[in-house]
């Protein structure tokens, strides 16, 4: 079967069209600038690229085009739309109302539109709206939701409560849902398979560092405990992202700044995290270029990163009661030695024997950067979040 995964942002559409019985990516590109002058779809199959430029006034017409230039007659993959089996749709914020993958039906539909925007402002809606489109243009083919949140519906109770009235957690739904949930689940899985275990037999802290960054802590193949809160902008501190702070600095900063509650959220999004502390740039690229030229902000950056994640590497293991392996992955996880040194050195009093040489080499696929005698493996693991969404939808259906 082959399924088709879309990404849908509120001006963007990224696509992927993947074999299941192979698991390779047969097509993928993205449409962007949707609703917005000067609109293109960059699209690659069969080992070329293709760009097209056309007016796309909504996602509707963005994923007709998709539809298109996979069946275009040189980089497409598929002759009729009837070879689509089924689509997955990313959605970021679940609330309480689902825990799984789940198959659109029109209540499902209605509960996402009615329950869960509030949740993702930026992204629910636009995902809804790319969810419309493809219904509009495929309505007989089975649509899944496959959640960012899910994989950390298995948190108890009292990793995902906030100390707040128990009646307003009832009320609101506020307390902590997490994020990067596919990716944890992917580089868990992969970790499992790699040491040649099942999953139940391993006590795994999965280091999703990119963009934005979530630390899990998987037990027996289920997430216990994860770094996101309420909202992505909760644990370690990232690229424009502060990143857990006391509730009353805010209201502090607020007040001193002229911000009301929405601008000082916007701040703590957009103008804090590594960029805020360095001065210099959210990419990581730039901090190490940075430090490596003296500039003691940018080493002050890194440095917190790497304490920050390292701190939540500690509260995992001893929340688990023990650690078998650490995984890095995403954009700085996968490329970025010097964070990896930061946050596995002086691990030794937990049984991780980090080797610096293999860390500095770079290697495709997954790499084993702890020393071969070391009791707790540390690997880095490459992603990807599509081949789990295309994986749910299959075994879904
Ligand atoms: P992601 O959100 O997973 O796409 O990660 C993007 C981030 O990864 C960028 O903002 C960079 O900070 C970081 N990154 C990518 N390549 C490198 C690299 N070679 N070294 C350090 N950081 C990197």
């Amino acid at each position: 079967m082959k399924i088709l995964v879309v990404n849908a942002g509120s001006s963007s559409l990224k696509y992927q069209l993947i074999d299941m019985e192979t698991e390779k990516v047969l097509a993928k590109g993205g449409c962007e600038r949707i609703g917005i002058e000067g609109s293109f779809l960059k699209a690659k199959g069969n080992g070329l690229e293709k760009v097209y430029e056309q007016a796309m006034p909504n996602h509707k017409v963005a994923i007709e085009l998709v539809i298109n230039a996979l069946r275009d007659e040189g980089i497409g993959v598929i002759k009729s739309m009837e070879e689509i089996g089924a689509v997955g749709h990313r959605i970021v914020a679940s609330g309480e109302y689902f825990k799984k993958t789940t198959l659109v039906t029109p209540e499902v539909l209605k509960t996402l539109e009615e329950k869960t925007f509030e949740l993702a402002p930026l992204h629910n809606p636009a995902a809804a709206t790319g969810l419309r489109a493809c219904i509009e243009v495929m309505p007989k083919t089975p649509m899944a939701l496959v959640f960012d949140t899910s994989f950390h519906a298995t948190m108890p109770e009292k990793a995902y409560l906030y100390g707040i009235d128990y009646n307003d957690y009832k009320a609101y739904g506020v307390r902590r849902y997490g994020a990067h949930g596919t990716s944890h689940k992917f580089v868990s899985q992969e970790a499992a398979k790699y040491l040649g275990k099942k999953p139940e037999q391993l006590k795994i802290v999965t280091c999703h560092l990119g963009n934005g960054s979530s630390i899990s802590a998987v037990d027996g193949g289920k997430c216990v405990d994860t770094s996101m809160g309420f909202t992505p902008l909760a644990g370690v501190l990232m690229g424009t992202r502060s990143g857990d702070i006391d509730a009353s600095a805010v209201e502090f900063l607020a007040r001193k700044k002229g911000l009301s509650h929405a601008d000082a959220v916007t701040y703590l999004n957009k103008k804090c995290g590594v960029a805020g502390i360095s001065g210099v740039s959210s990419d990581f690229r730039d901090l190490d270029d940075g430090a490596k030229k003296g500039n003691k902000r940018c080493e002050l950056a890194l440095d917190m990163f790497s304490y920050q994640t390292k701190k939540y590497v500690g509260a995992y293991a001893a929340a688990m009661g023990g650690l078998d392996c650490i995984v890095f992955t995403a954009g700085i996880g996968e490329n970025s030695p010097n964070v990896r040194e930061g946050v596995c050195e002086n691990l030794e009093f937990l049984g991780v024997k980090f080797d610096k040489n293999e860390n500095n080499l770079r290697v495709d696929g997954i790499h084993e950067i702890s020393a071969k005698d070391s009791k707790v493996k540390v690997l880095v693991i490459p992603t990807n979040e599509e081949l789990v969404i295309a994986r749910e939808t299959a075994a879904l259906l």
